[in-house]
């Protein structure tokens, strides 16, 4: 059995989440309290709901612990965000995921028992200044505070050279873990495979080696 979500506020964040899992086959419960944002997303969804989610009868109601997955993307709201996730781990959903506008927001819902909390706006504003800086990083994904995956196009540096030649892990300490030419994805590749100007190479390390590394693709 596939997994059921339940999205809780249906603005921008939410909305696209929503209608992601939607497109992607999974059942999705959406609710807000706003009448006109639950009366758009019924064009599209299947199960739509208006209800204040601070109202721990209303959610009851709905029986919102038999979701896999609560996901709480209320926006300014920060009392209705917190009061929302204090209901939902108190009525015990196994698994809610919340979004968070600033630390303090976030440090807060993690004390209440958020599974998950999630910074849409500061996590994409990091993406896209790390694009802007070299217009080689296609794709940015912050695993701790010091590592991450990095997709980036291959320059002159590494045309017509195998990884064996490269030595990139001894070179730079990090690792490449897939190849990218056109449609063909080669994952997991071997020290003899061959990478060519415009490849795009995902790799993972500390953000330091693959700064390093980012410099031999300017
Ligand atoms: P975004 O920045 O993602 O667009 P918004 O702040 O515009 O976020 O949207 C948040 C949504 O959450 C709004 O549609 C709002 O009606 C809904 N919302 C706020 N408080 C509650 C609540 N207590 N119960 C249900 N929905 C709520």
């Amino acid at each position: 059995m596939s997994k059921t979500f339940a999205i809780i506020g249906l603005g921008r964040f939410g909305g696209s989440v929503a209608k992601t899992l939607h497109s992607m086959g999974y059942e999705v419960l959406a609710i807000d309290k706003d009448h006109q944002r639950v009366q758009d997303m019924s064009q599209v969804l299947l199960h739509t709901v208006e209800a204040d989610t601070t109202d721990e009868n209303a959610l009851k109601a709905l029986g919102i612990r038999n979701f896999d997955v609560v996901v709480v993307a209320i926006g300014n709201d920060i009392q209705a965000s917190i009061l929302t996730t204090l209901v939902l781990k108190e009525i015990g959903c196994p698994k809610v995921v919340v979004k968070a506008i600033n630390e303090m927001h976030g440090k807060v819902l993690n004390k209440l028992g958020a599974d998950r909390v999630v910074f849409p706006e500061r996590d994409m504003g990091v993406r896209v200044v790390h694009s802007l800086i070299s217009p080689n990083i296609l794709e940015y994904i912050e695993l701790s505070d010091d590592y991450s995956i990095i997709e980036v196009i291959a320059g002159e540096f590494f045309n017509g050279k195998t990884l064996q030649e490269l030595n990139i892990r001894a070179k730079f300490g990090c690792n490449v873990m897939a190849i990218k030419n056109g449609s063909q994805f080669n994952i997991n590749p071997a020290a003899t495979d061959m990478i060519h100007k415009g490849d795009t190479l995902v790799v993972i390390g500390h953000n330091d080696d693959l700064k390093k590394l980012q410099e031999k693709t300017d």
